[in-house]
C-alpha cells in the first residue's frame, strides 16, 4: 500500500506530500502497524541559517488498541473504535516525531561571524575587530568560578 497523503501538516515546512506506506496486522484484536513515511523538509542551517532541503526516512511500528490498560506503553495509540483506522494520526504523528531539531547544510558549516553576522563559508578569512566574548568564552568562566 502505497499513495500519497492528503495530510495538512503546513508549520512544519514540508515541501511536498507526505509519502507513506504501512503494513497492518490483526493481533489478538489490536492493530498492529509498520508505517514507513518519506518526507521533504525545508529548514535553517543550525549554524548558517541558509535554507536547507532535506529527505527524512523513517519508520516505526505503533499498535492500535481500543484497551486502555495498554495506554501507557510506548507506541500505543489508543482509539474508541477500530472501525474507522486513525490513518492521519499515525502518519502524521511519525512525521512529527522525526522532524530533525538540528540540521546543518554541510557537517563542515563554519556557521556565521558571532559578531556581525557575515557568513564565514563564504568569507573564511572574515575577521572581526571587536570580536567581544564569545559564548563559548563566557561559558569557560563561569565553570571557572564554580571550580
Ligand atoms: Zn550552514
Ligand atoms: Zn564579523
Amino acid at each position: 500500500m502505497k499513495e500519497d497523503s492528503p495530510l495538512d501538516l503546513e508549520g512544519l515546512d514540508l515541501l511536498d506530500p507526505v509519502d507513506y506506506d504501512m503494513d497492518i496486522y490483526k493481533v489478538d484484536g489490536d492493530l498492529e502497524v509498520d508505517i514507513h513515511v518519506t518526507y521533504d523538509i525545508k529548514t535553517p542551517c543550525d549554524r548558517c541559517l541558509k535554507m536547507v532541503e532535506e529527505t527524512i526516512d523513517s519508520e516505526s511500528h505503533v499498535v492500535v488498541t481500543t484497551d486502555e490498560e495498554e495506554d501507557d506503553e510506548a507506541n500505543v495509540l489508543l482509539v474508541e473504535t477500530l472501525d474507522e483506522f486513525p490513518l492521519a494520526e499515525i502518519v502524521f504523528s511519525q512525521v512529527i516525531t522525526s522532524v530533525p531539531i538540528k540540521v546543518l547544510c554541510d557537517d563542515d558549516c563554519k556557521g556565521l561571524c558571532p559578531v556581525c553576522g557575515e557568513d564565514l563559508n563564504e568569507h573564511p578569512d572574515h575577521h572581526c575587530e571587536s570580536e567581544g566574548i564569545s559564548p563559548f568564552e563566557s561559558l569557560k568562566n563561569l565553570f571557572d568560578e564554580k571550580a
